[in-house]
């Protein structure tokens, strides 16, 4: 049995008055981690308040997105080897508005993804296509290759560890949610993909969300599904009662 993790992405929305105030309100409610895991990735500005006011609760704390590299000459950039000294559990990697805005490519992708290991961050590795690519029937060749490519010098117990989001970029913040069975259906491809690079051990064991406007109405229904372990959500996740909701159905 696969863990649920429901993760929520709050982009550059948020005062820190209000990401404290959030905090305060769900801590105590969190479910058990032993039965979700639980995340909020919120800008790099709050991290280090929030880890510490998270601490001892079932809430973890992640990165919306940081740099490969331990440190240097990278002007406004966050480093793995930083998040990880202020006790940062996830980072959210690759997500579609850093790949459409912020040019991060594949091999950008692969590697924050290796180090994202090397300094004990759990990657939220972000994939999806485009409307076009869906109507043009390259949603799973696209995917696929997304998958390939930030998993590739993985070793497989690293590939287990990995977070896959599967976000349809047609999805994400638009009101339209992929029907439950498509998101299943590439969800399954995803892990099929996994499964021929990692084997079946990695691809059983490896954590699927989708992404792409999941409000407390349909998380139900999309975490029923065989291969959507849970959910990367955006807008949903702001408040803290309909985050709260959102945890409920993990
Ligand atoms: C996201 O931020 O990754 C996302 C899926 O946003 P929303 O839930 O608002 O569509």
């Amino acid at each position: 049995m696969r863990k649920p993790i429901i993760a929520g992405n709050w982009k550059m929305f948020k005062h820190l008055s209000d990401a404290v105030e959030f905090v305060e309100a769900v801590k105590s409610s969190i479910p058990n981690k032993e039965k979700v895991d639980s995340v909020i990735c919120a800008p790099a500005l709050f991290l280090p308040t929030l880890v510490e006011q998270a601490k001892g609760s079932n809430l973890a704390i992640g990165a919306q997105t940081m740099h490969f590299e331990k440190e240097g000459a990278f002007t406004g950039e966050v480093s793995p080897s930083q998040l990880s000294d202020i006790a940062v559990s996830y980072v959210v990697l690759g997500h579609s508005e850093r790949r459409e805005y912020y040019n991060e490519t594949d091999a950008a992708v692969n590697k924050k993804t290796q180090a994202a290991f090397e300094y004990n961050l759990t990657p939220i590795v972000c994939v999806g296509e485009t409307l076009e690519e869906r109507e043009a029937g390259n949603t799973v060749a696209k995917v696929a290759g997304q998958v390939r490519a930030a998993l590739e010098g993985l070793s497989t117990e690293q590939v287990k560890q990995t977070v896959i989001a599967y976000e349809p970029i047609w999805a994400i913040g638009t009101g339209k949610t992929a029907t439950a069975e498509d998101a299943n259906e590439v969800c399954g491809a995803v892990r099929a993909t996994v499964q021929e690079i990692a084997g079946p051990d990695a691809a059983a064991a490896i954590r699927i969300q989708y992404g792409g406007s999941v409000k407390p109405e349909n998380i139900v229904e999309l975490l029923s599904m065989e291969h959507i372990d849970g959910a990367l959500v955006g807008g949903a996740s702001l408040q803290s009662d309909s985050y709260l909701r959102l945890l409920e159905a993990g």
